[in-house]
């Protein structure tokens, strides 16, 4: 089955009577803003009845024609070349070598969910042999993973590419088979719609209907919530804010038929300086630090919000490197007027705030975020749950805690969050597992001695953590583990070779990893 519709819903270039877009001009960027076209209820109604048509066609593709079009994806967006670029530096404020090492991200990505589609073991096929003899008689019994249906994704503000259009919830929806309707974000639509035009691209070359990918863009809640509440979409992945995360949670589980939603929404990401390190090594922590808090301006979900140390001389150390570095630090663009405006309401909400003592503050401007560092008693933070929100920016809490068990009260009381981080010597063994037990409960990455920006695209990794890190701690949003999200079991009991799938025939001609009688192996 064909199905024609649309490709491309609202955006900027050419448009014919039918909706396609007939051409892509690069100068048609320039004038960007008057060009732009907001989708209508109409135009989120058939982008989702054309991804709910397309979707069986694309789940039964093989799992290479699946990989083909996840290389072709990351073949075309390198193919856009300089343009993209320059085009998410215009709407990002985000600088060339960010940029290109993102893309490089992106692309990186999507072959990683290409070679996890080739491996095979993504589909967790299991075979319990039939046992006739058994009193009762056991059926033969066989399960595998499939696409949960079309996913509604909304583009992240901070990752214009890694993040956005064919970023790590599109892929991993595209290797799980599911259609995508991707809401792009307002901050950069002329990004959005360069690598969505490379989508586009991509399924014309894959020969693949086109309701598997449909952009749409303009702003304004309805977009987003009509999509959510949309009959066909059956599954939701979103990277923002608390209350836009939770206003989507609240749409998807009030439908008729409520679907997951897999936010990652809020992490202040604590770091632990235990105490040797803290003597040995302060002032090296606090240069380091330093740098991943304002990295990007701050604007990472894993960047690091909130310092714990037990108080004294070595933490005093590490608070004086921090701060001169910070407050010879300068004001950088952020991501959107609103992203700025919100940190500097955090910002001088914790300078205001009667029991936080401000370290460093560089100037702000408008638009602009300068890094900000404020300092408050274990106590304190244990007694106003005020102290505790994320401020999404280069500004971050230390708290100096009395000692080591006020400092595992603190992480006690702490809400989910994506990464923990333990600065640590081998004579802070005892302390680090005393904490540990905490932190598995609250949090999807541990790290020793690094710092929490920065996140590993890879098999083991995990991005997610317990609410409010993200609306359902059992996930990650970053490696091959993200494609789980997007998939539901199904069992065949009792069906013949004939009907069942490929993957649970007897023959394994293409040698996949499978749970056969409880034995994992290929045969
Ligand atoms: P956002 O305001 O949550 O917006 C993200 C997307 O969700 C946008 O497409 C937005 O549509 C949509 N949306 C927001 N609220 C909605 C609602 N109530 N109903 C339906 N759709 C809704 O996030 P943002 O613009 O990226 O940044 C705002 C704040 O989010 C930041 O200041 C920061 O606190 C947080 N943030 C966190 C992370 C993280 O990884 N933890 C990353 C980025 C941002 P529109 O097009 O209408 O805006």
């Amino acid at each position: 089955m064909t199905i024609t519709g649309l490709a491309l819903i609202g955006g900027v270039g050419e448009r014919g009577n039918d909706g396609f877009f007939k051409a892509y001009d690069p100068a048609a960027l320039a004038p960007l803003e008057p060009c732009f076209h907001m989708v209508d209820a109409a135009q989120i109604d058939r982008a989702c009845e054309l991804a709910g048509a397309a979707f069986d066609q694309f789940r039964n593709t093989s799992d290479e024609q699946r990989a083909l079009f996840l290389d072709t994806i990351a073949e075309q967006i390198i193919g856009i070349g300089d343009a993209l670029i320059e085009r998410a530096m215009l709407e990002s404020g985000l600088p060339r070598a960010r940029l290109e090492g993102e893309r490089g991200r992106t692309v990186g990505q999507l072959r990683l969910f290409a070679g996890l589609l080739r491996e095979g073991s993504w589909r967790d096929v299991r075979i319990d042999s039939a046992l006739p003899d058994r009193v009762p008689p056991r059926p033969d019994m066989r399960m595998r993973l499939i696409g949960i249906g079309p996913v509604a994704v909304f583009a992240a503000s901070n990752f214009p590419l890694a993040f956005s259009v064919a970023g790590g919830d599109t892929a991993s929806a595209f290797a799980a088979g599911c259609p995508v309707v991707l809401k792009a974000h307002s901050a950069h639509p002329g990004t959005s719609e360069l690598v969505a035009r490379a989508v586009v691209r991509a399924l014309e070359i894959c020969g693949l209907p086109a309701g598997v990918f449909a952009l749409l863009t303009g702003t304004g809640n309805g977009i987003g919530q009509a999509l959510v509440a949309h009959p066909a979409i059956q599954a939701v992945g979103f990277t923002g804010s608390r209350s836009g995360g939770q206003a989507l949670m609240a749409v998807a589980a009030a439908r008729p038929q409520p679907i997951p939603v897999y936010a990652e929404m809020s992490s202040i990401n604590p770091v632990f300086l235990l105490p040797r390190a803290l003597e040995q090594r302060g002032e090296e922590i606090g240069a380091g630090f330093a740098a991943s808090l304002t990295m990007g301006v701050g604007q990472f979900c894993t960047n690091p919000g909130l310092v714990l140390a037990v108080d004294g001389a070595p933490f005093e150390r590490f608070c004086s490197s921090a701060a001169a570095a910070l407050g010879a630090s300068q004001a950088a663009t952020m991501l959107t007027p609103g992203i700025a405006a919100s940190y500097q309401r955090g910002v001088a909400l914790l300078a205001a705030h009667q029991s936080v003592a401000t370290l460093a503050q560089a100037g702000h401007a408008e638009g602009k975020g300068g890094a900000a560092l404020f300092r408050t008693s274990g106590a304190a933070f244990l007694a106003q749950h005020e102290l505790h929100g994320e401020v999404f920016g280069p500004a971050s809490l230390l708290v100096a805690c009395k000692d080591a068990t006020e400092m595992c009260q603190v992480a006690e009381c702490l809400e989910g969050q994506l990464t923990a981080t333990i600065q640590m010597d081998d004579g802070d063994i005892d302390q680090a597992r005393r904490l540990l037990t905490t932190l598995e409960r609250k949090v999807g990455r541990i790290l020793v001695n690094g710092f929490p920006t920065g996140v590993e695209v890879s098999t083991a990794m995990v991005h997610g953590g317990p609410f409010p890190a993200t609306s359902d701690g059992r996930s990650t949003s970053v490696g091959t583990g993200a494609i789980n999200r997007f998939l539901r079991p199904v069992c065949y009991q009792n069906m013949p070779q004939a009907l069942l799938p490929e993957s649970l025939r007897d023959p394994n001609p293409a040698g996949i990893w499978r749970r056969r009688d409880g034995a994992l192996g290929k045969e």
